[in-house]
């Protein structure tokens, strides 16, 4: 019996194998290859036991971690496996065919860019960079060929204002907290392929270009309005820039879009005693001034009927965007140029456009076309051809396989499903668009909000400050505000840190490796034999991992934490019914098998975790000396890939536990607002 394998393709050994007791199986005729296992393995040396741990664990349909597919597309386990050996060939054939389909999709990922006017909170975290880095590395470490892309969002009224306060010019003070929000991404793992900025002189010529591509085809409606003059100033004043006393309650610093005080929405003319909030000044006067609006309610029809063409959407997703079509009078057109000094010039394609002259863009408008320039910006930083980046982007020149999933908050769903696919329909380019919209709820702080104004919760620069990047990960991932709101609490955090990293997965690490360098030295241990709790092991593993990849693929990101996490249970579960070190005394060679699998899984445990603790993931392997962090094949392969007289090291405690002590100062100086 040299070769456990050759057994398992001439027979029938389905599924039904793990099911049938071992004594049963017997009986059917299975003699030695089964029963020899044991004590196979315990007399052969190491290069025997290989092929029965694979004849173990390739007798099951659950067990193949299968191929990589896109959602909704592949194969189930069952169909990958078989017996005889014309049906394995066919198999293998097929997932060479698999493989390579698979090295050959692309999957373009956007995350929706954060507003340049300060550092983001956690909430601002989880709800879009962060689930869009999963999925980016996911999809990495399966073997598909990723752009993942980010940016921060420059433009508009609260950059002007937040560089004012600052006593910054605007263009340095977005140059500089873009590199604040840049260095906090890496210190996160934020695994950009580029982080752009909408300021960007490709944002600027691409958006100017499909202005001027609007206004070709009809799509752009210039629009005479009365608006507040400051001759002071020398400009007109945008809506919150002007302030008065309300005619409505009397509070004398209503702004010109809103009284805070009574919340009556309110013109600028509305106001008594208007004043330029930038000057103070009163020299206001009343001028005609044009605008240009995007006239998306004629591009009503190909919208809606782009969105019915949209598969596997979201139901709030969705409706949301069918509301807005179809609510009131229905989708109206909106104005896309402001009065404002910093932002895109207004210009028709590469032309001036008369009438515009000091107006800008609204940032509105120029933020998602930065999803597209940020690619520019990408291959122009990595020293590529356009050709580069417009196979990601433009349908006719290889961007129709592209598969382009958006992450975002709720809150955004409108722009992304209307105002910006109208941009790119009205353009009549042929520009990719997004195939699937993952969007969240918010994560809410301690019984309130995060709020960036008010300083209220934790900031990614102060999360960094008291603990490393994987632990802050971990929570939020496997709290992410999906299907609902979901909050931050230290005890809760302190909890799933202690359990979930420090008590299973940490503990498994440390305990396995330890053990084995104190009975066997730092390198695999060979010999010994397997039995049926390897057997149950594996099975309970295959489904887990399948169920974990579908999770991931979907972008059921809690689901997929939850799995991921009972996949780490398993392993102790295992290791506690094993219990290698009560094997010891009697049967060392046992022991060695069971180290040796445990060895194996800690590395598993590496490469699967990978996309929610990178770092933890990174140390592991490192340990365990391979680099090695491709998704497996194979379980059965995986769990082999360490053989013995490979060396480790014991690693360093990978999770420290949060104290009580910490917790509560941690409580206690997130309490109130960030000084
Ligand atoms: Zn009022």
């Amino acid at each position: 019996m040299e070769d456990g394998a050759m057994f398992v393709r001439g027979n029938s050994v389905g599924p039904a194998f793990i099911k049938t007791p071992i004594p049963a199986a017997l009986e059917n005729g299975m003699l030695g290859a089964i029963a020899g296992m044991h004590s196979l393995g315990r007399i052969g040396a190491g290069t025997q036991v290989a092929p029965l741990v694979r004849f173990l664990l390739s007798g099951q349909s659950s067990f193949a971690t299968g191929s990589c597919h896109l959602v909704g597309v592949g194969c189930t386990a069952r169909e990958r496996l078989g017996s005889g050996p014309s049906r394995r060939a066919r198999l293998d054939r097929r997932a060479a065919l698999q493989r390579r389909a698979r090295a050959m999709a692309r999957v373009l990922i956007t995350s929706a860019l954060p507003y340049i006017n300060g550092i983001k909170h956690l909430g601002n975290l989880v709800g879009s960079q962060l689930p869009a880095d999963l999925y980016a590395r996911f999809m990495r470490q399966r073997g598909h060929e990723v752009l993942f892309l980010c940016a921060t969002d420059e433009h508009g009224t609260p950059a002007e204002l937040a560089a004012a306060k600052a006593g910054q010019d605007v263009a340095e003070y977005c140059a500089a907290m873009h590199a604040v929000q840049a260095e906090l991404a890496r210190g996160f793992g934020l695994s950009f392929d580029h982080f752009g900025r909408s300021s960007s002189p490709q944002n600027h010529r691409l958006t100017q270009h499909l202005a001027g591509r609007l206004a070709e085809n009809g799509y752009i409606e210039e629009v005479s309005e009365r608006q507040v003059y400051s001759r002071a100033d020398g400009r007109f004043l945008p809506d919150r820039y002007i302030e008065g006393t309300c005619p409505n309650c009397g509070y004398e610093r209503a702004r010109g879009d809103q009284c805070e005080n009574c919340t009556k929405q309110l013109e600028p003319t509305d106001l008594i005693e208007p004043r330029s909030a930038i000057s103070g000044s009163t020299d206001l006067e009343v001028r005609e001034t044009k605008h240009l609006y995007l006239r998306q309610s004629r591009l009503r029809g190909e919208l809606e009927a782009w969105i019915d063409s949209r598969e596997g959407w979201p139901v709030l997703t969705t409706s949301i965007a069918k509301k807005w079509l179809t609510d009131g009078e229905g989708l109206q057109d909106r104005g896309i140029t402001r009065d404002l000094d910093w932002g895109i010039p207004v210009r028709r394609g590469t032309e001036p456009w008369p009438g515009m002259e000091g107006k800008v863009f609204y940032v509105w408008f120029d933020a998602p076309i930065e999803y597209i320039a940020c690619a520019a910006e990408w291959a122009e930083a990595n020293g590529l051809s356009d050709e580069a980046w417009e196979r990601w982007w433009r349908t006719d020149k290889g961007a129709d396989d592209v598969h382009y999933v958006q992450f975002m908050g709720k809150d955004n769903v409108p722009f992304h499903t209307l105002s910006f696919p109208a941009t790119l329909i009205g353009s009549g380019e042929p520009w990719k668009r997004v195939d699937y919209i993952k969007s969240f709820n918010y994560l809410n702080y301690d019984g309130g909000q995060f709020s960036t104004s008010q300083g209220r919760g934790v900031f990614m620069d102060q999360a960094l400050e008291i603990l490393p990047s994987d632990y802050w990960r971990w929570w939020l991932l496997s709290h992410a505000p999906e299907s609902s709101d979901s909050e931050f609490t230290w005890e809760n955090f302190q909890a799933s840190v202690n359990k979930d990293l420090a008590d299973v997965l940490g503990n498994f690490v440390s305990r396995v490796t330890k053990f084995c360098r104190s009975k066997f030295g730092e390198a695999v241990p060979e010999g010994g034999g397997f039995g049926p709790s390897e057997a149950a092991l594996a099975e309970a593993l295959g489904a887990r991992l399948a169920t974990y990849e579908a999770h991931m693929e979907a972008m059921e990101v809690r689901k997929a934490a939850a799995e991921l996490r009972a996949i780490w249970v398993t392993g102790n579960e295992y290791l506690q019914s094993a219990a290698p070190w009560a094997e010891f005394k009697e049967d060392p060679a046992r022991a060695a098998a069971i180290i040796r699998l445990a060895l194996n899984l800690a590395r598993l445990y590496a490469v699967i975790s990978r996309p929610f603790i990178p770092d933890a993931s990174a140390a592991m392997l490192s340990a365990l000396r391979d680099s090695e962090a491709a998704w497996p094949e194979s379980l059965p392969e995986a769990l082999e890939a360490l053989g013995p007289g490979h060396a480790f090291e014991v690693p360093e405690v990978l999770f420290a536990k949060i104290t009580d002590e910490a917790r509560e100062g941690w409580e206690a100086r997130f309490s109130g607002r960030r000084g």
